[in-house]
């Protein structure tokens, strides 16, 4: 069996070095806001090319504490339209709506499943205040800052799927916008031992603000300026994230000789590939995503053959029962890309072997 990803595997690689730090931490008898998160947010900041970050307790929450300061600052206010990709996970309309703010959905460009100027301009009016743009799969978006400037509109980015990615003047992803938000749950790039998350900017007020408000809105302890929520980033997680931080580039590295493999060796005309420029590091391959119009037969034709795969994602958000009042939209090509769409095994340490299984199924499909 080809697993699509084998979490434990990625994690054996580092088990020594993990092992002792979450020893570290046990016999520090300090669990909550010490020095393993300090130095992760160091850490990490640096790494995004900001000036802060504020860990928090998961991708959404991260999203979610976002908007909630924006609006406390406000920049935004309560019935603001954001746009969104329509084929975004659901995590990034959750943000917006409960935040009430209201999500525009806007159809991906499909080359790269994600914003681009044109499908925001078509759909921006008086009320759009923000952009939330998101870099799915791992591909960054089109670098939509200066138009935010000039339209003036914030820019949040959405990296739950895009850790270490840059374009080809070699921004770092988490630097584009206002403010970022990146989740570190166990089956990202960049992946806790559980729920994990953090937010990136330049902007210290911002970054201030977040960070009381994810610790129960506590400018120092028992001093409540905020009506906040307990959304925080342990010594535990931060601890195991410093050590896998370290490795995140070759990780990457590894999964963009993966990709490359199968952009070289898969040729079934029925199989649509990434697309992808070699020559640029904006796609750091969270997921190899292929589509096909035969998608469900090819899933249970590999499955047959031991090779699992996943669907990210099979029902589009406005056809979630969540937003029973959106079912009646229709967004084509959004609809489109979740029936066709196939996500490979793929990993730092999938091997050749495996790669080769893979592929040559595809290509006898
Ligand atoms: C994973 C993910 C999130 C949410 O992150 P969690 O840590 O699971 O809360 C948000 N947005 C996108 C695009 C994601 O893939």
């Amino acid at each position: 069996m080809i697993k699509f990803l084998d979490l434990k595997a990625i994690n054996d690689q580092y088990r020594d070095e993990l092992n002792q730090v979450m020893q570290n931490v046990l016999d520090s008898g300090w669990y909550i806001k010490g020095q393993s998160v300090k130095n992760f947010e160091a850490n990490f900041a640096k790494y995004c090319g900001v000036k802060h970050c504020v860990g928090v307790a998961n991708g959404l929450d991260a999203l979610i504490l976002i908007f909630k300061a924006l609006i406390i600052q406000g920049r935004l206010n309560e019935g603001d339209e954001v746009i969104v990709p329509a084929n975004t996970y659901i995590a990034s309309i959750l943000a917006l709506t409960e935040n009430n703010l209201k999500p525009v959905l806007v159809e991906p460009d499909e080359s790269s499943f994600n914003l681009s100027i044109k499908g925001i301009k078509s759909n921006m009016s008086t009320q759009t205040k923000a952009i939330l743009s998101v870099h799915l799969y791992g591909q960054l978006a089109e670098d939509v800052s200066d138009f935010c400037k000039d339209n003036n509109l914030l820019l949040i980015e959405d990296l739950a799927q895009a850790h270490g990615g840059e374009n080809a003047q070699g921004k770092k992803a988490g630097s584009f916008g206002v403010v970022a938000g990146f989740s570190f749950y166990p089956g990202k790039n960049l992946g806790a031992l559980g729920d994990a998350g953090a937010v990136t900017t330049n902007d210290k007020d911002l970054a201030d603000l977040i960070s009381q408000l994810g610790n129960y809105g506590s400018e120092k302890k028992y001093h409540n300026s905020q009506q906040g929520v307990n959304s925080r980033l342990d010594e535990l997680h931060t601890a195991i994230l410093n050590v896998k931080l370290k490795y995140i580039d070759q990780e990457i590295v590894k999964r963009r000789e993966a990709a490359l493999y199968y952009q070289e060796h898969i040729n079934n005309p029925k199989i649509q590939k990434p697309n992808w420029n070699v020559e640029v590091n904006n796609h750091v391959f969270h997921l190899y995503v292929i589509r096909c119009k035969e998608r469900d037969i090819l899933q249970t034709y590999l499955q047959d053959k031991g090779i699992q795969t996943v669907i990210h994602y099979p029902i589009p958000p406005h056809k979630q029962k969540a937003y029973s009042n959106w079912n009646t939209l229709s967004f084509p090509i959004t609809e489109q890309i979740h029936k066709e769409v196939l996500s490979l095994p793929i990993s730092s340490i999938i091997t050749k072997e495996e790669q080769n299984q893979v592929i040559n199924a595809l290509n006898e499909f």
